[in-house]
């Protein structure tokens, strides 16, 4: 009889969040404004943007997107303090942003902070908490659920993705 293969690491192969972490968004909208920075958008995804905008795909590309070395960015502004928000970013009211295309954000957006670079180590995940008020707060996401955001390729599982209404940018350093 076959044996069961199990699933599971050694201890010593565990990542450091190996007993999950806990992150609910505020909704400070700092993620998305700040330096100039990057929201990568795929075909699909910009598929979905003219879906949901009621565009074609090209006036979408034309009105919302910029060409970065042959990889699509959704565009950013400008603004009066000398940020660079995405154009998506919107003024809630009470000192809260959201994201005006929640529901067709890009995968980069859905699966912050649950990057590489903030998991890498404990000191990233702290680093990125200096940005991100809602790190470290509120929902707990099991290691299965950190690995399935940051392994993912397409939209995640809506019962894994983070609840919060903002993504973030990535810097034009990453
Ligand atoms: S994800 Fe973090 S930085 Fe972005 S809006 Fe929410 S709390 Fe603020
Ligand atoms: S969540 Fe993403 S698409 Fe929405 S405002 Fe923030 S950076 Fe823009």
């Amino acid at each position: 009889m076959p044996r069961k293969k199990l699933n599971v690491l050694n201890q010593s192969d565990q990542p450091w969040f190996k007993d999950g972490l806990s992150f609910t968004c505020t909704q400070c909208g700092n993620c998305c404004t700040g330096g100039p920075g990057y929201v990568w958008v795929s075909d699909e995804e910009v598929d979905r943007l003219a879906e949901h905008f009621g565009l074609s795909r090209e006036e979408t590309i034309r009105k919302h997107v910029r060409m970065i070395q042959g990889r699509m960015s959704l565009k950013e502004k400008r603004d009066q303090r000398g940020e660079y928000p995405c154009v998506f970013l919107t003024d809630l009211g009470d000192g809260k942003r959201g994201c005006a295309i929640y529901k067709v954000r890009p995968l980069q957006c859905r699966t912050w902070p649950f990057w590489d670079g903030n998991l890498d180590t404990p000191g990233g995940w702290k680093r990125a908490g200096k940005t991100c008020p809602g790190l470290n707060t509120g929902r707990h996401f099991s290691l299965e659920q950190i690995i399935a955001l940051r392994d993912a390729e397409d939209w995640p599982d809506r019962t894994v993705t983070p609840t919060s209404p903002n993504g973030q940018k990535a810097m034009s350093d990453d």
